[in-house]
């Protein structure tokens, strides 16, 4: 049996203390890990929640995705490809080429898109309360 290993990668922001810990048995399991790597905060800075960044709202829209079937057409005498729905998709608002899932859930909600119509909008808004008066040693 192979010893298991981590390989550890720093972001690549400079100053940031945060670590990426993969872990392999043979190297190449690696090969397609990128070598570069930012942490959350710094690969989406704009959805990093903050004392000074308290609530975020996301958008998604449910899109329909199709498929092509070939059929054969009796009256025609040869086979035709006819586009079927292969399901509704959550996505980005207007832009069905990055809607993949089928299903999204979060903390305290989930929604199927086959429960909804095609161009439905789910909005997720995260908020942050702090506590008053702000507790002391916080890191804030
Ligand atoms: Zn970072």
């Amino acid at each position: 049996m192979s010893r298991r290993r981590t390989w550890t990668r720093a972001c690549a922001r400079t100053g940031c203390p945060e670590r990426s810990h993969v872990e392999y048995t043979a190297r190449r399991e690696l090969a397609g890990i990128p070598t570069t790597w930012l942490c959350r905060k710094h690969d989406k800075p704009d959805e990093n929640m903050t004392p000074d960044n308290r609530e975020i709202t996301t958008v998604l829209e449910l899109h329909p995705r199709y498929t092509t079937r070939q059929r054969y057409d009796g009256t025609l005498g040869q086979y035709t490809n006819t586009p079927e729905l292969l399901g509704l998709f959550w996505g980005p608002e207007n832009d069905p080429a990055r809607a993949f899932n089928g299903i999204v859930s979060g903390p305290g909600f989930g929604a199927e898109g086959g429960t909804f119509p095609p161009g439905t909008r789910l909005i997720v808004t995260a908020r942050i309360e702090l506590p008053t008066p702000v507790t002391e040693g916080a890191p804030c």
